[in-house]
């Protein structure tokens, strides 16, 4: 199910381009237009759903799709030393785009642990 006012389902759909990195039934990945790091690939599930508030027993499939991608992607990326993967949910959050989406940072040494 797509949103049509939703920027990642527009990418998703390829109405909007996007530099992909993966895709696969459940999972669509592509680089972030605005790198915090030598390797930063956003992460987003072909279902719409909104945030990690939105994952419940009826999507949490694409949830587990998300992580064996990310599990993929890492190796592709050629992220051997490790990663962080983070998803922003709601304002507080700092979440700026509406559907649910995992970043993975690497590619460099990172800092700045808030957890
Ligand atoms: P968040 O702030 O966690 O919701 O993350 C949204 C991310 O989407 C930000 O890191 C943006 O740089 C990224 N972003 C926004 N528009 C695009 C786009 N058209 N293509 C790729 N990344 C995008
Ligand atoms: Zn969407």
């Amino acid at each position: 199910m797509k949103d049509q006012n939703c920027l990642f389902c527009k990418i998703i759909e390829g109405d909007i381009p996007s530099s992909k990195v993966y895709e696969d039934e459940y999972v669509y990945a592509f680089r972030d237009i605005n790198p915090q790091a030598p390797v930063h690939v956003l992460v987003v599930p072909k279902e719409h759903i909104a945030s990690v508030d939105a994952v419940d027993p009826g999507n949490s499939a694409y949830v587990a799709k998300c992580f064996e991608a990310i599990a993929k992607i890492a190796k592709a990326e050629g992220l051997v030393s490790g990663y962080r993967v983070i998803s922003n949910c709601g304002e507080d959050g700092g979440q700026t785009v509406m559907h649910l989406h995992f970043h993975i940072i690497g590619g460099v040494k990172l800092s700045e642990k808030i957890v």
